[in-house]
């Protein structure tokens, strides 16, 4: 009896104090989750809402879905070869940003005329970088499985003449969440096409998109990022509510940086190009290792940049 009756004791004893550890735990997610490791953000004096303990078996669920997500990306990132676990990004903004063109990328009449805005960075005080990949030429499925094991969201921009190889390929990054958008039919070099060509490169991919994958894309990226008011004026005719250029470009080798001080900030879209051996030397999974090591190293997550727009 007695034994029965200090193993309960000693029991509850440490359930209560592995409850009030959790419950430090779930508060330092969720203030991390918020403001992760950018500038801190204090609450007025007497504003602070106080915070509700959530039942102890929900914190214990709680606990347990968070400790299992650690494990398997730990698990994932060890398998993938990287240096360090990437850091989860902090949940989409309630808010979105307000999203104007970036100076000296405008084009005439750009404002008044409601095109759509050009821009390298999203405003953000988040350290997080945005990924997106261009073409479609390499359509390696041990991309995509690393991408869902690690679970690193980024955005492609699709241009028909390559992803017609394989619409299957592109339908499966689809359904692992990922959002397909436009980067014209063919790849042309838009500003010296007539207004009526350009809006059949714009519109033509967004057809194809919509009859592929289900959606017509609110992105589009124009190639080697040239543009002018006819392309903007076409990208908007064609249903397109953003044109995100980039700061930074990722090859399997080296990054490219378009500031001067050849950094990192927060809000970045990083540029990469589906590639292969054949392209460069290494594969998609080499180059999204060197995109990782030097995101997490620098105490970056990566972000949805649709959740932002
Ligand atoms: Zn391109």
């Amino acid at each position: 009896m007695r034994v029965v009756r200090q193993t309960d004791k000693s029991r509850s004893r440490r359930h209560m104090a592995v409850r009030a550890a959790l419950a430090v735990l779930a508060g330092a997610a969720i203030v991390s989750g918020c403001v992760q490791d950018g500038p801190e953000v204090r609450p007025a004096p007497g504003q602070q809402a106080p915070l509700k303990a959530p039942p102890a078996r929900a914190l214990d669920r709680y606990a347990g879905r968070l400790s299992a997500d650690l494990a398997a990306r730990a698990a994932a990132a060890k398998e993938w070869g990287l240096k360090s676990v990437p850091l989860r990004p902090p949940p989409p903004p309630v808010r979105k940003p307000d999203i104007v063109t970036r100076e000296g990328f405008e084009v005439d009449g750009h404002a008044e005329q409601g095109l759509p805005p050009v821009f390298t960075t999203v405003p953000t005080e988040h350290r997080i970088v945005f990924l997106t990949i261009d073409d479609g030429a390499e359509k390696d499925p041990a991309f995509l499985r690393m991408m869902k094991e690690l679970r690193i969201p980024y955005s492609a921009f699709l241009s028909d003449y390559l992803v017609n190889e394989d619409y299957g390929y592109f339908k499966r990054m689809r359904d692992h969440g990922v959002a397909l958008n436009n980067h014209t039919l063919t790849h042309p070099y838009l500003p010296a096409l007539s207004y009526e060509d350009q809006r059949t490169e714009i519109c033509g991919m967004q057809d194809v998109i919509e009859k592929r994958y289900g959606k017509r894309p609110a992105l589009f990226r124009p190639p080697f990022g040239n543009y002018d008011q006819d392309t903007l004026h076409a990208a908007k005719e064609c249903g397109v509510k953003y044109v995100p250029l980039w700061s930074e470009e990722v090859f399997v080798d080296h990054w490219e940086y378009r500031e001067w001080d050849q950094d990192l900030h927060p809000g970045d879209i990083v540029l990469s190009h589906f590639r292969g051996p054949e392209d460069w030397q290494g594969t998609m999974p080499d180059m999204i290792r060197r995109f990782l090591d030097k995101v997490t190293a620098q105490g970056y997550a990566v972000a949805r940049l649709e959740d932002y727009l």
